[in-house]
């Protein structure tokens, strides 16, 4: 009722009585507890659980409990979701917050004290919803594409793209690509995905050309789009139609999916290369290939996984594992990019191992669409 209390009786009272919830709540919960206000109305808490239920009744007891501010009795209308598992390391801890807050609005609608996180029923509902919504995703516009500059090191300029996709979903709001392509590479929606993706990118190529810039864009292409049949004719297609000039398109692949099948990835990946698309091994040294087997494939650059970024400055293994794996690519004819550069020792550590490009937070994040050309203008320029 935080609209109510506000309006009969201000701001200030209503900043008070959060504050108070925030202290009765700090004192009497776990002492490690963590209280953040995530909304004007809304805080979320995360604390060790002795047991959900008494932890659930805590909480209720605490924010019914009277509250008096300037002699004024006030009452709070709540409701309370609890999501039982929060793992602090894990990429997707921010869904502990988001099925808290689902089961937060359960509550409010069905009145109970408080709604707890059914994970498994929850986490099956969410993949079928999300499956079944995406085919209009793409129809109601609530895909785009971002775009993460790829750097040359020994310029520091831009020489490319990535075209990386978002989903505002309408009903659980941003879902990233971690969450939903998997999902959808269960199915044959994973060929439409790609087909948008395509699309869109080369689009982009072409509004770069039309303005005087040649950038390549790269996309990402998923194992099971190499075993669609119509893939090669449909994006050939597709590109045709644009009239973009062919070496400035990528197809990023992971190692992994190039090796699920890698008789049929070779065929249709060499077909690409024929007319002239770049291929990028993504996430290498993550999978088990080498890149001696790598060289039966058309490949023109080795994008080292970001997962050696993470220690470069102090690992010497994850540095000589680096250095040699920039070496033999390079002396195996591949030109070598380093992902998940964050901070200027990383990208001066790669540049001393004479790798070509870089990409990550350091040089710049996934720029929006409509914010790219400009960005990448200004670097040109600088
Ligand atoms: P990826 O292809 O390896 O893309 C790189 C991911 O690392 C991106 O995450 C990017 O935002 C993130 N990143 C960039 N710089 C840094 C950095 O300095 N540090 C760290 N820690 N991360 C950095 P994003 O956009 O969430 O995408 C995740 C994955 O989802 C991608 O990994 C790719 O496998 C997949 N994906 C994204 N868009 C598409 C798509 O259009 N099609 C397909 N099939 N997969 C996609
Ligand atoms: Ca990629
Ligand atoms: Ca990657």
């Amino acid at each position: 009722n935080h609209n109510n209390i506000i309006d009969v009786l201000g701001e200030g009272i209503y900043h008070k009585l959060l504050y108070m919830l925030y202290e009765d709540l700090k004192k009497n919960l776990e002492s490690n507890t963590i209280i953040v206000q995530s909304d004007s109305n809304k805080f979320w808490l995360v604390t060790d659980m002795e047991g959900t239920e008494k932890t659930a009744g805590k909480i209720v007891e605490i924010i019914t409990r009277p509250k008096v501010i300037n002699n004024i009795p006030l009452y709070v209308e709540y409701s309370v979701g609890i999501s039982e598992e929060f793992n602090y390391h894990a990429l997707d801890s921010l869904t502990a917050f988001t099925s808290s807050d689902i089961c937060a609005r359960q509550a409010h609608l069905k009145q109970f004290n408080y709604v707890v996180y059914d994970n498994i029923k929850q986490k099956k509902r969410f993949e079928y919803e999300i499956l079944m919504s995406f085919n209009n995703a793409i129809k109601n516009n609530e895909t785009y594409l971002v775009y993460q500059p790829k750097i040359d090191l020994k310029t520091m300029k831009p020489i490319g793209l990535e075209a990386l996709m978002r989903w505002n979903n309408p009903h659980h709001g941003e879902i990233g690509p971690v969450v939903f392509i998997p999902l959808i590479e269960q199915t044959r929606l994973i060929n439409e995905l790609t087909n948008w993706v395509l699309k869109t990118a080369v689009k982009k190529i072409k509004e770069f050309y039309d303005n005087g810039i040649e950038t390549v864009i790269s996309i990402n292409v998923s194992a099971k789009n190499l075993i669609d049949p119509l893939f090669f004719d449909r994006s050939m297609k597709i590109i045709n139609d644009s009239g973009i000039n062919k070496s400035l398109l990528e197809f990023e692949l992971t190692e992994s999916s190039i090796m699920a099948n890698p008789e049929e990835s070779k065929n249709v990946l060499t077909k690409f290369a024929d007319k002239g698309i770049k291929i990028a091994i993504d996430d290498f040294g993550t999978g088990y290939s080498s890149l001696s087997y790598l060289s039966r494939f058309p490949v023109n650059t080795i994008k080292i996984d970001k997962f050696f970024m993470k220690e470069i400055s102090t690992s010497e293994s994850a540095q000589r594992i680096v250095k040699s794996t920039v070496l033999l690519a390079k002396e195996l004819g591949y030109y070598v990019l380093t992902e998940g550069i964050e901070d200027q020792e990383a990208a001066e550590i790669v540049k001393e191992f004479n790798c070509d490009f870089a990409q990550g937070y350091y040089f710049a994040q996934p720029i929006k669409s409509e914010d790219i050309f400009a960005w990448y203008e200004e670097k040109l320029k600088e």
